[in-house]
């Protein structure tokens, strides 16, 4: 299968759910961008800094991209110019460093604060507790360049679909508990990030905006540690 076949087989899939896909290129290389670009791909997630911010500056600029891999602070200003969302804020002290990133581009960049809703111990993320203790303290409201436009979360990597379903309807329901007891000005919760190769049906049933999808469109990823 081509990268434009396997486009296509997740457009049909992704608009009757109304959800946005998101292709993830890490480890490809630009030329296999390219061909998703052409068959009218313009949403990309990247993993890695470095790589996302060499990509986005050898391919055409209308493409929107995604961070989705953990983040360092030291790394924010490499993206901050351009980036078109980060999936994977876990962190106060990282969501005030893109604060100031951002003012200093004078813009505002648009953030998914990433939640741990996995039973593994290796995944990023915020608790529960952690979420409500973030977003309903003052130094948040006082954030007014960064605006969190919803919640990214991994489920457990198991073949127990039950499980994996309740991950993500977990993710689900603090998206409804925020919608309802946050008011702050720099929140408005539209998105909701999950799903990717393995898991995105189950994602798409409990409610994801957007899937993150790598290997079914670009093929096995060539080094082990992404
Ligand atoms: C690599 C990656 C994906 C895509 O994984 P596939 O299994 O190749 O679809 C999705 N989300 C994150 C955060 C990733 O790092």
């Amino acid at each position: 299968m081509s990268i434009s076949n396997n486009l296509e087989k997740y457009r049909e899939i992704l608009n009757k759910y109304k959800a946005r896909l998101i292709a993830v290129s890490k480890t490809k290389p630009n030329a296999d961008l390219l061909q998703a670009y052409e068959a009218g791909q313009r949403d990309f997630g990247e993993n890695k800094v470095q790589e996302l911010a060499a990509k986005a500056e050898a391919l055409p600029k209308d493409i929107r991209w995604h961070m989705i891999g953990h983040l360092q602070r030291n790394k924010v200003k490499y993206l901050a110019p351009f980036v078109h969302l980060i999936h994977s804020v876990d962190s106060q002290r990282l969501l005030n460093e893109i604060n100031k990133q951002a003012v200093k581009n004078e813009r505002v960049i648009d953030c998914l604060l990433q939640v741990f809703i996995a039973a593994e111990e290796t995944k990023f993320g915020f608790s529960e507790e952690e979420l409500f203790g973030l977003l309903n303290s003052p130094e948040f409201e006082a954030l007014k360049n960064i605006r969190i436009v919803g919640l990214m979360g991994m489920a457990t990597n198991t073949d127990n679909q039950n499980q994996i379903r309740g991950e993500f309807a977990l993710l689900k329901n603090l998206e409804q508990k925020i919608k309802s007891e946050i008011l702050s000005s720099n929140v408005a919760m539209q998105e909701l990030s999950m799903g990717m190769t393995s898991d995105y049906e189950v994602a798409l049933e409990e409610g994801s905006t957007m899937v993150r999808i790598g290997s079914a469109i670009f093929g096995a990823r060539n080094y082990a540690n992404h």
